[in-house]
């Protein structure tokens, strides 16, 4: 038997925690939520490892979630009868920072950003918000299949250190228990702890239940007697029409760790050989890890195998550059003891993966459509990473080039608001051709000398200023028929007249060439007159087979 010892936190949890209660504090309610969300992970994890051993559920089938609180002894408590988690498990899950997600978080936070609440949800840190309210945390936990004996309590006062001990435990699963701090009494009240179960885990997928609360009368709690306080629905299995916008919306906050309402979200039935359900969200807001630059591969889809939670699978069933998408993919044929592996090769998925893609393009065609103020909110968070999917997806990259907007001489300063198709419709009869320029900003490209002949003719050039543009135009050759090019590249179109006008000061120019040439020597490849310029003297311009000069600077800045 192992005894009773003190462990210090990793020094990185130390930190955690210190972020994590000093940033919470304006949602320190969220701790609820983070801690059902645990306890429902738990049962999920319960219910998938008992279709291969039925025994771990052992007489105790049906998975719950329980909260109650004390008034007399200051205390919250949160208990499941999930999986529960052995000595070893406890220390590896709530005394350091498993999660590479977290290390990322953490970098990014001890630069001079400002911890943002509504990130925190989404990094695994979820366990030490308890520490918020909380000046000391008592976890009980019994792995399921576990002896009673093989308990262990764990218990921190969030200050550094935690004790560890084996105790006792009647049945499996985790209980956690909050101290609440003097000042944090508001929490022991039934109808505050109803309230926030609503608002932030009404659409958990097993019950929550809490003691019957008499208070309203003037009772107190009774604990002989508990009721259900969420719908402990699996939303995505009702059709359509059941379901309320407010219920889509709670849904997605409960999966997306989200504060802020979807922008949108698409809910789909497919019936036939192979059956599933998607219901996928396009968040308002950029996720922290895209943010970030990064992605936490935990997260974004979830994947359900007839409603048994098998495995975050959103590099499975998305490709890279919808990693901002959020949902739930519910298969009805997948072999539910799948693993990582064998999804990647199987071809039912690669079906499933191409029904996402064409969900979320389909999703964001109609806002393009039908909703111009909630496709300029997507494309401002999500335009620069939808660009990833011209090079990664060529299947569909016109569907994504059509999707794409931009800053143009003939659009509203550096909004990105014109469209391939706008840009086509402008065209003069005869145009062929794509123009845009790319620059390190936009009042480089709008100022760029390359663009003063297509001003004085009227033609109109797209304006391309993010980092990402070059790369994106490298497998962006051709639109609608209509070829993509620099404005520093191949033959500006002309008629006749100004092309019989340029003959004509070639001509008189070629002793002033000669001599330009002479002077530059094989520093340049020519010296030419131009139509391209009206006010200044002289402009670089490229061989069809040159890279742009930005580009150019970018490679050499990434030391190519
Ligand atoms: P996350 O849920 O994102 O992994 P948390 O900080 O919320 O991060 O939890 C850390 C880990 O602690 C979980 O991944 C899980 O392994 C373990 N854990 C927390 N609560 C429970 C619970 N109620 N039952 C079983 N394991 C739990
Ligand atoms: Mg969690």
């Amino acid at each position: 038997q192992v005894a009773a010892e003190t462990r210090s936190f990793e020094a990185e949890v130390a930190q955690v925690l210190h972020l994590v209660t000093h940033s919470l504090y304006s949602h320190k309610e969220i701790f609820l939520r983070e801690l059902i969300s645990n306890a429902s992970d738990a049962c999920d994890k319960l219910r998938f490892e008992a279709i291969a051993a039925p025994e771990l559920l052992s007489g105790d089938g049906e998975l719950r979630i329980e909260v109650s609180w004390d008034a007399d002894a200051r205390t919250v408590t949160v208990r499941d009868n999930g999986i529960g988690m052995g000595r070893d498990e406890v220390v590896a899950n709530i005394g350091t920072i498993a999660s590479s997600g977290t290390r990322r978080f953490l970098e990014a936070m001890s630069g001079e950003q400002k911890a943002d609440a509504r990130l925190i949800g989404q990094f695994g840190v979820g366990f030490y918000s308890g520490f918020v309210v909380a000046d000391r945390v008592t976890v009980l936990s019994r792995r399921a299949g576990a002896a009673a004996e093989e308990g262990v309590k764990w218990e921190s006062d969030g200050q550094g250190q935690y004790t560890l001990e084996p105790v006792e435990l009647p049945a499996r699963g985790t209980t956690v228990i909050l101290h609440l701090k003097p000042d944090e009494d508001e929490f022991l009240a039934g109808w505050k702890l109803r309230s926030l179960v609503h608002r932030y885990s009404d659409h958990v997928a097993f019950p929550i239940r809490m003691p019957k609360d008499a208070a309203d009368e003037g009772g107190e709690a009774d604990a002989e007697q508990w009721e259900t306080v969420n719908s402990a629905s699996a939303l995505w299995t009702k059709p359509r029409t059941e379901i309320s916008d407010e219920d889509y919306q709670g849904f997605y906050k409960a999966l997306g760790h989200d504060f802020n309402d979807a922008l949108a979200w698409t809910h789909n039935r497919v019936e036939g050989s192979q059956s599933f359900t998607t219901l996928l969200y396009l968040p308002a807001q950029p996720p922290f890890d895209l943010m970030m630059g990064g992605r936490d591969e935990r997260k974004g889809l979830k994947l359900y195998i007839k409603r048994v939670f098998v495995m975050d699978a959103a590099e499975e069933l998305l490709p890279s550059y919808l990693r901002f998408v959020r949902g739930v993919v519910d298969a009805d044929d997948l072999p539910l003891n799948v693993s990582r592996e064998l999804l990647q090769q199987n071809r039912q998925l690669d079906r499933i993966r191409g029904a996402c893609v064409k969900r979320v393009l389909d999703l964001v065609e109609k806002l393009a459509r039908d909703e111009p103020e909630k496709f300029a909110a997507f494309h401002k968070a999500f335009g620069n990473t939808l660009k990833e999917g011209i090079v990664e997806d060529a299947g569909n990259r016109e569907r994504v080039a059509k999707l794409l907007r931009f800053a143009s001489t003939k659009g509203e300063g550096g909004a990105q608001t014109v469209s391939l198709d706008d840009y086509i419709g402008r065209m003069a009869v005869g145009q062929d051709t794509i123009w845009y320029v790319t620059a390190d900003s936009h009042a480089a490209a709008a100022g760029s000398p390359q663009l003063e002949a297509f001003r004085s003719r009227d033609i109109e050039v797209l304006l391309m200023s993010d980092r990402i543009d070059e790369w994106m135009l490298g497998s962006l050759r051709e639109y609608a028929g209509k070829k993509l090019q620099h404005v520093a590249k191949g033959e500006l179109p002309l008629d006749a007249a100004d092309r019989e006008k340029q003959d004509e000061a070639a001509k008189a120019a070629e002793p002033l060439l000669q001599k330009l040439k002479g002077l530059l020597g094989d520093r340049v490849a020519d010296v030419r007159v131009s139509a391209r310029l009206t006010d200044s003297p002289s402009c670089l311009a490229l061989a069809d087979h040159d890279m742009a000069p930005h580009f150019v600077r970018l490679l050499r800045e990434a030391g190519q």
